[in-house]
């Protein structure tokens, strides 16, 4: 006797799962808020990983900025213990600095495992490659951190380590003072904010001595906060620093 279709039991279970699955995963794009396809897998969709302005070429070999002239004017930024700098794109516009924003403000840390991936592939000079030895996560104030719930960097830090087989060692700088947010400061102020606000442990003084280490950050601006970073590392040990960061700003006068 044949009669309607019955469903298969083993459908029914696995339309089951996608519901559970659907009200378990965030189903709409952290960034855009449009719903993701049944294949995104990530929580920012493919649309806005589209959309991100990738910094455009010719770069400076040593700090990633474009540039076309044969002094490069961000390499000034730059103390001469740093060997390189790289970031994946602008920090502009509703979906470089959405994703950022997602990942810093919205407690979407999850997305810095797709933000890693972008920064795992930046082309670096080949002494960088041979050389680094760990990734430091910009630290951030206790105060920071414990109204984050957790600190940005560290994950992508992580994000990036399994990817370049390097450790993270997220214990050797610490944050010496509470800074106030560099967001509206001008570039002296900056400075002077952040300047003196790390230091390496001394216990961290073995690992670091003669190392090559970077230094991880979401966004650069002036370089202000890495750059404290970096003299601190050097202070603590470390003969050069190179910096990781997803976004830049954009200087005056910059192509984007
Ligand atoms: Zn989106
Ligand atoms: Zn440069």
């Amino acid at each position: 006797m044949s009669g309607p279709a019955m469903p298969h039991l083993r459908d029914l279970a696995t339309a089951g799962w996608a519901a559970v699955a659907d009200l378990l995963l965030p189903r709409a794009c952290a960034v855009c808020e449009r719903l993701l396809d049944r294949g995104e897998t990530g929580i920012v969709c493919g649309r806005c990983w589209a959309r991100i302005s990738m910094l455009p070429s010719p770069r400076c070999e040593r700090c990633g900025h474009p540039t076309y002239a044969e002094k490069c004017r961000w390499c000034e930024l730059l103390p001469p213990y740093v060997r390189a700098a790289r970031s994946v794109c602008w920090a502009t516009g509703e979906t470089g600095l959405g994703i950022v924003h997602a990942l810093k403000y919205q407690g979407w840390h999850r997305v810095a495992d797709e933000m890693g991936v972008r920064m795992s592939r930046l082309d670096w000079p080949v002494d960088v490659v041979d050389e680094r030895a760990a990734l430091v996560p910009v630290p951030l104030s206790a105060k920071r951190e414990r109204q984050r719930g957790y600190n940005q960097t560290l994950h992508l830090a992580h994000a990036l380590a399994s990817r370049w087989s390097v450790p993270v060692w997220d214990t050797v700088l610490t944050r010496t003072r509470h800074t106030e947010t560099q967001t509206r400061l001008t570039p002296g102020d900056r400075l002077r904010n952040v300047s003196g606000a790390f230091s390496a442990r001394t216990s961290a003084r073995n690992v670091l001595r003669g190392a090559h280490v970077v230094v991880v950050d979401d966004v650069v601006t002036t370089a202000a906060t890495l750059n404290a970073c970096a003299a601190a590392l050097c202070e603590g040990g470390a003969r050069v620093v190179s910096f990781v960061t997803f976004g830049r700003a954009p200087a005056l006068g910059d192509r984007w």
